[in-house]
């Protein structure tokens, strides 16, 4: 299975890559973020907002399980950490198959609910400000656009 491992050094280069990523992005893409508390799930999808020219403060949805901000296309920002059970279903699919970008933090927990393609990225905290990030692309699309981002 290809993937590609990035190391970043700082908030703000991981930042630099989900902007960069952003701004490929395409109706209907969905990305998955993976990583323990603190790795940087919130940071990424701070910079994928900032990459879809989102003005609006993009923070941990805590209370709500799914936020949505306006930019060049919408960006769905679901955090399911908090979902009671994970076989409730919120409707998930009209977000993936929407008219924005989906992100969805800590989303094995509705591993059964989420479409077959999309990028799975998974962050690793190795130290203060280092951080593994993997990218995985999961068909066709998400393929060329790794190739395209970081071959
Ligand atoms: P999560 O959503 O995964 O729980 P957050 O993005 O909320 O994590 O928090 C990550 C924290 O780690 C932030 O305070 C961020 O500034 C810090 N940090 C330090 N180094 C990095 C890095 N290289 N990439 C991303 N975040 C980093
Ligand atoms: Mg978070």
């Amino acid at each position: 299975m290809k993937n590609y491992e990035l190391i970043t050094y700082s908030p703000e280069e991981t930042w630099e890559i989900s902007y960069k990523l952003a701004e490929q992005l395409q109706p209907g893409d969905v990305l998955t973020l993976e990583g323990d508390l603190g790795a940087g799930k919130t940071t990424f999808t701070k910079g994928l907002a900032k990459g879809l020219g989102i003005t609006r403060t993009v923070n941990s949805p805590t209370f709500t399980i799914i936020k949505e901000y306006h930019g060049r296309l919408p960006l769905y920002h679901m955090d399911v950490y908090r979902l009671e059970n994970s076989c409730e279903d919120l409707g998930f699919d009209e977000y993936f198959e929407g008219e924005g970008v989906t992100v969805v933090e800590w989303s094995h927990l509705i591993e059964e609910q989420l479409p077959v393609n999309r990028l799975v990225i998974t962050i690793q905290n190795q130290g203060e400000t280092t951080r593994k990030i993997n990218v995985q692309p999961i068909g066709e699309r998400y393929h060329q656009l790794c190739e395209e981002l970081f071959g």
